[in-house]
C-alpha cells in the first residue's frame, strides 16, 4: 500500500495516509528521486483517551523517538469516538514498544 500523493509506503490494513490523509494505493510506489526520503511509518498504539496522548509523547520526546499521532485533535475524539494513532518510524518500533511496555500501556 502507498500514498499517491506522498509515495509513502504503508503495511497492509492502512487505508489512509498518515501524512495527508488520502486514500492508499496497492502496490509499490512508482521509483523517483523522492524514494530515499521515505520512511516507513508503523502503528504502535492507538488509544481513545487524550491523557494517553500528551503523556506518550512527552515520553517519546524524551527518548528521540520519530512518531506522529494521527487522530490526535482531542474535540475530534471526545465529538466522533475516534481514536488516536501512534506511528513510530519502521527502524524504532522496537524501542516504542519496549517504552509502551514499561509504562504498562501495551502489553509484553
Ligand atoms: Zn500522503
Amino acid at each position: 500500500m502507498y500514498c499517491p500523493k506522498c509515495r509513502a509506503e504503508f503495511r497492509e490494513g492502512f487505508s489512509h495516509c498518515a501524512d495527508c490523509g488520502a486514500d492508499l494505493v496497492n502496490g509499490q510506489p512508482p521509483e523517483s528521486e523522492d524514494a530515499l526520503r521515505y520512511v516507513e511509518m508503523v502503528e504502535v498504539f492507538s488509544t481513545y483517551n487524550p491523557g494517553d496522548i500528551a503523556f506518550i509523547k512527552s515520553v517519546l520526546d524524551g527518548e528521540a523517538i520519530h512518531y506522529y499521532f494521527q487522530g490526535e485533535n482531542t474535540n475530534m475524539l471526545v465529538a466522533t469516538g475516534a481514536y488516536a494513532r501512534l506511528l513510530v518510524q519502521e527502524d524504532q518500533v522496537e524501542r516504542a514498544r519496549e517504552i509502551l511496555q514499561e509504562l504498562e500501556l501495551l502489553e509484553k
